[in-house]
């Protein structure tokens, strides 16, 4: 989608420090990061939210958990602890309508978030 930031980002349009890539999935670090650690999670195929996975994108959600677990390992925090999350339409709070997941970590987190 032409008009979705983080498809641009996806097809190299706009430049992103990139993490992790394989052919569904893209991990970046977050722009203004919230946490030492903090990156996005994404498919490359838009989506537009949590909201609107059916159950055929059972498998690529998985991954992307599975790919989140090992970024917080690689970046230490698989002992100390990380947060993962997506914030799903207007009162989740989700700024950008492409389907991505926060990896936060490297400081203590509070709840409940605001
Ligand atoms: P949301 O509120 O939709 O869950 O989170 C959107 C996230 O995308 C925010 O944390 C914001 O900082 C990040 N973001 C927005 N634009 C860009 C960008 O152009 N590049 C990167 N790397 N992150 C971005
Ligand atoms: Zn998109």
């Amino acid at each position: 989608m032409d008009d979705c930031i983080f498809c641009r980002i996806i097809s190299g349009a706009i430049p992103s420090q990139r993490v992790y890539e394989d052919d569904e999935v893209l991990a970046i670090r977050d722009i203004n990061p919230q946490a030492p650690v903090h990156m996005l999670l994404m498919p490359k195929r838009h989506i537009t939210s949590l909201g609107d996975v059916s159950d055929s994108e059972g498998p690529l959600i998985g991954r992307i958990a599975l790919v989140a677990a090992s970024l917080a390992r690689d970046e230490g925090l698989a002992e100390r602890g990380f947060r993962f999350l997506t914030n799903a339409g207007p009162e989740g709070g989700q700024a950008v309508a492409h389907l991505h997941f926060h990896l936060l970590g490297g400081r203590q987190m509070a709840w409940p978030p605001g």
